[in-house]
């Protein structure tokens, strides 16, 4: 009969499947009003294999268990991560747990994904489509196929869906752009570009035939224009007043209902206006390297 009392810290042998083992939280990040997640360490450290897609049943010490997936890597240095909406007794619990805290784990479960096999069998073309907490068990498959896609080895399309803009932490998209523009400046670099073509992010904001949101983020020009603006405005302000920024655009989408030529104009006119007088004068506006492509949305 399965064993059914906690492991405390320090325990010899290989864990019963069902006998949750004492980790602690090595680490908190509060990531809307209502999802934390948490970054958990197994005492004594030892190797956890999972694969993308597993989930852990982590207790809440006399509350009880929740399946929560594993956000983190597989093979990633660390603790492992698990992103835990509040919801009920144990997520709460969870989510309210303080930096050092007991949690029980038992795990992984779930077939997980073999991304190896699927590339492999040349299903290289990869749609993610994700809502709210649903990206969790996501993460970690997106992260790798990212690092994929910058070698060439796959197309990757992620679309997330949220209620509301306060649900994506926009905030800290726009910061990671900045402190991006921040770290070419401090090497050395002439001028910074800001992708907002071909179909990736700031892209998927601007074109209607991909830009569904119904919020301040979306729907009309203005609302479509609004993300790739703000980041825009964070490189602007972070990067030498002598140096120019260049914003790349996909001047159409060349499909009907998409982006057009006016659309370009329009945004080009917003970017402008990005510039502070002494920018102006320093002659340093942002220029525009356009590039007109059929859509790969
Ligand atoms: C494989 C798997 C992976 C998962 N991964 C994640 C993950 O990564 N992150 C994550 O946040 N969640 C994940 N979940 C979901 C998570 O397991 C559940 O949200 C969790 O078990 C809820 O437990 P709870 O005790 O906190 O809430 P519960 O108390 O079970 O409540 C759940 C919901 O039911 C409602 N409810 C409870 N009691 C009543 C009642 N009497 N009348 C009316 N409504 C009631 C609550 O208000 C709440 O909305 C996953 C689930 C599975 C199966």
């Amino acid at each position: 009969m399965a064993k059914t009392a906690l492991l405390e810290p320090g325990a010899t042998g290989t864990p019963h499947p069902l006998t949750p083992s004492v980790w602690r939280v090595a680490g908190r990040k509060v990531e809307t009003a209502d999802v934390v997640t948490l970054s958990l360490s197994r005492e004594p450290a030892a190797p956890f294999d999972f694969r993308h897609g597993q989930f852990n049943m982590l207790t809440a010490l006399g509350v009880g268990e929740a399946a929560i997936s594993i956000s983190s890597s597989p093979g990633a240095a660390g603790p492992i991560e698990h992103s835990i909406r509040d919801v009920g007794a144990v997520t709460h619990a969870l989510c309210n747990l303080p930096v050092g805290g007991a949690v029980g784990v038992r795990g992984p479960f779930g077939k997980g994904w073999d991304v190896e096999a699927q590339l492999a069998a040349g299903r290289t073309d990869v749609v993610v489509v994700a809502g709210g907490i649903g990206l969790a068990p996501l993460r970690s498959a997106v992260r790798d196929l990212v690092e994929r896609q910058q070698r060439g080895e796959v197309r990757l399309f992620v679309l997330v869906g949220a209620r509301s803009p306060d649900q994506i932490v926009f905030a800290e998209d726009v910061a990671a752009w900045r402190a991006a523009a921040a770290r070419a400046r401090d090497a050395g670099f002439d001028i910074v570009e800001v992708h907002c073509a071909h179909g990736y992010l700031n892209h998927q904001f601007l074109s209607p035939l991909v830009n569904a949101r119904n919020d301040a983020y979306g729907g009309d020009r203005a609302g479509r224009m609004r993300f790739p603006l703000e980041v825009a405005e964070a490189v602007r302000a972070e990067w030498p007043a002598d140096k120019p920024v260049f914003v790349r655009i996909s001047a159409v989408d060349g499909l009907d209902g998409g982006w057009e030529l006016a659309d370009s104009v329009a945004v080009c006119g917003e970017l402008a206006a990005c510039t502070t007088d002494s920018e102006k004068l320093a002659g340093a506006w942002p220029w525009f390297s356009t590039t007109i492509v059929p859509s790969p949305l």
